[in-house]
C-alpha cells in the first residue's frame, strides 16, 4: 500500500472545477413550515435550546434517591415515587424515594442507588453497596449537561435527517421553523436510441437507464423536487426544453449528448439558452466530457456523459455536492477513506474512478468492468474510489458510496 489515511494524494483540478462553479449558484430561497413537515428538510435557521436538557436532574437508572449520610446500613422508609414525567418530589431526610429512569430526583438527593445494589421490600430499602462505591451525583443525570438553554444544538444548513430532526423537535420551542426550499431538479436525458420500459424495442435501441438511475438516486431525498424529461438528438428540442426547464428550475441535469461528436448539440444548446460553461471535459475517467455551467439567474446546470457509468459516477462526485450547495447545506459531507485491497497492475493518466464493493472485513474489492456502458458491473458495485492519475489500485481512497 503506496499511501496512508492522512496523505492521500488527488487531482486538484477537480476539486477546483467544482468550487468555481459552486461559487457561481444561486442558493433556494427559505420557507417557515410547522416542524412536524420539516423533516429530510434543510435547516435555515440554527436551533437554540429553548431549555436546559435535562431540564431538572433526573435518573440514570431505576433505584432509589438518597443522601449519602443516610447511608449507615440501616433500612429507609420508602416515602414517595418519581416516574418518568412525575412531578418533583422532596426527599425528608433518613428516607428514600423510589425512581425510575428519566424521573425526577429530589433536589435533596444526592445520589440514585440502583435497584441491583439495594434490598427491597414494599416499604423500605437498604442500601448493600460499600461506603466507597458511592459518590455524589452517582446515577444522576445533571440539568444541563448535554446542552445548556440558548446553547447551538442544531446547526443551520444541516440537513434534518433522523438524528437531526430528533434533535430539532426536543430542542425547538414552538413552530414554525425556517428551512429552504425544495431544490427543483430537472433531468432531462437526451438520445434518438433510448426507450422507456414497456416500450416495444429494437436491438439497435436502448433502455434508458440514466433517467431512472437519477430519479431514483434523487428521490431518497425530501429536499427535492424532482420532474424528469426526454428529448431526441435534435439542436432545436433540445434547446426547446432547456428554455422550458430554466425558470422552473434550481438544477437542470442532461444526459448524452455532451462530448464531441456530431450529435452532442447539449453545449451549443445550454449556451444558446444564455448558459456560461465553467468547465467542459475534466481529465477523469469515466465521465471525461462532463460540462458544467450555470444559467441566467445562477441555476446549476450539469451535461453528465451519457454512458451509464459515467452518469452513476459524475453525479455521485460532482453534482450531489453542487445539489446540495443550491439546497442551503452548509458544508458537503466528506468522503470516508477506505482501504482497497486488491492488487491491480493497471494506472491511467487520468483520475480513475473505480467501481468497487464492500467486504465484510470493511475493505473495498475492485468490482471487474469493462467500460462505463457495463451497465452489469454497475448493479454489483456498492460505489466507487477516487484514485489519482498514475497510480496504482491498492492504497487508501475516497470512497463514495451510492
Ligand atoms: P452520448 O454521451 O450521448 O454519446 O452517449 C454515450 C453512450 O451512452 C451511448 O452508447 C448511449 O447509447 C448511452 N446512453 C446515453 N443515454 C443513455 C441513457 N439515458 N440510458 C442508458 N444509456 C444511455
Ligand atoms: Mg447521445
Amino acid at each position: 500500500m503506496s499511501n496512508t489515511f492522512d496523505a492521500i494524494p488527488q487531482d486538484d483540478r477537480i476539486a477546483n472545477a467544482i468550487q468555481k462553479l459552486k461559487s457561481e449558484l444561486r442558493v433556494v430561497g427559505q420557507n417557515s413550515i410547522p416542524l412536524a413537515e420539516a423533516n429530510g428538510r434543510v435547516l435555515a435557521q440554527d436551533i437554540l435550546a429553548f431549555r436546559d436538557s435535562p431540564s431538572i436532574d433526573v435518573s440514570a437508572m431505576d433505584g432509589y434517591a438518597v443522601r449519602i449520610d443516610d447511608l449507615n446500613g440501616l433500612a429507609l422508609p420508602v416515602i414517595g415515587t418519581a416516574t418518568a414525567g412525575s412531578t418533583p418530589i422532596d426527599l425528608h431526610p433518613q428516607s428514600a424515594v423510589r425512581v425510575f429512569t428519566g424521573g425526577p430526583v429530589p433536589a435533596q438527593a444526592q445520589c440514585v442507588v440502583r435497584r441491583e445494589d439495594c434490598n427491597e421490600s414494599e416499604t423500605y430499602v437498604s442500601v448493600c453497596l460499600a461506603a466507597d462505591k458511592v459518590f455524589s451525583g452517582m446515577n444522576i443525570r445533571r440539568q444541563g449537561e448535554n446542552v445548556r438553554t440558548g446553547e447551538l444544538a442544531v446547526p443551520r444548513g444541516t440537513l434534518l435527517s433522523a438524528n437531526r430532526f430528533a434533535g430539532a423537535c426536543t430542542f425547538l420551542e414552538s413552530d414554525p421553523v425556517s428551512v429552504f426550499q425544495k431544490v427543483r431538479i430537472s433531468i432531462i436525458n437526451t438520445g434518438d436510441e433510448l426507450l422507456p420500459m414497456g416500450a416495444p424495442i429494437q436491438p439497435w435501441q436502448i433502455r434508458d437507464s440514466n433517467g431512472p438511475f437519477l430519479q431514483s438516486i434523487l428521490t431518497k431525498h425530501e429536499w427535492v423536487d424532482i420532474s424528469r424529461s426526454q428529448v431526441a438528438d435534435d439542436p432545436k428540442a433540445i434547446e426547446t426544453l432547456i428554455r422550458e426547464r430554466l425558470p422552473l428550475s434550481d438544477v437542470l441535469l442532461l444526459t448524452g449528448g455532451v462530448s464531441m461528436g456530431d450529435t452532442d448539440y447539449v453545449p451549443d444548446a445550454i449556451q444558446d439558452c444564455g448558459g456560461k460553461v465553467v468547465f467542459h471535459r475534466i481529465p477523469i475517467r469515466p465521465g471525461k466530457p462532463i460540462l458544467g455551467a450555470y444559467g441566467p439567474t445562477g441555476q446549476l446546470i450539469l451535461g453528465l456523459p451519457g454512458n451509464p457509468l459515467s452518469v452513476a459516477v459524475t453525479f455521485r462526485r460532482f453534482a450531489l455536492e453542487l445539489i446540495q450547495h443550491v439546497g442551503g447545506f452548509a458544508n458537503s459531507v466528506p468522503a470516508c477513506k477506505a482501504i482497497l485491497s486488491t492488487d491491480d497492475t493497471k494506472q491511467i493518466p487520468l483520475t480513475w474512478y473505480r467501481l468497487v464493493k464492500l467486504e465484510p472485513n470493511g475493505q473495498l474489492s475492485l468490482v471487474p468492468t469493462l467500460g462505463s456502458g457495463d451497465i452489469a458491473s454497475l448493479v454489483q458495485a456498492d460505489g466507487f474510489v477516487e484514485i489519482p492519475p498514475n497510480t496504482l489500485s491498492s492504497g487508501i481512497w475516497p470512497f463514495y458510496a451510492w
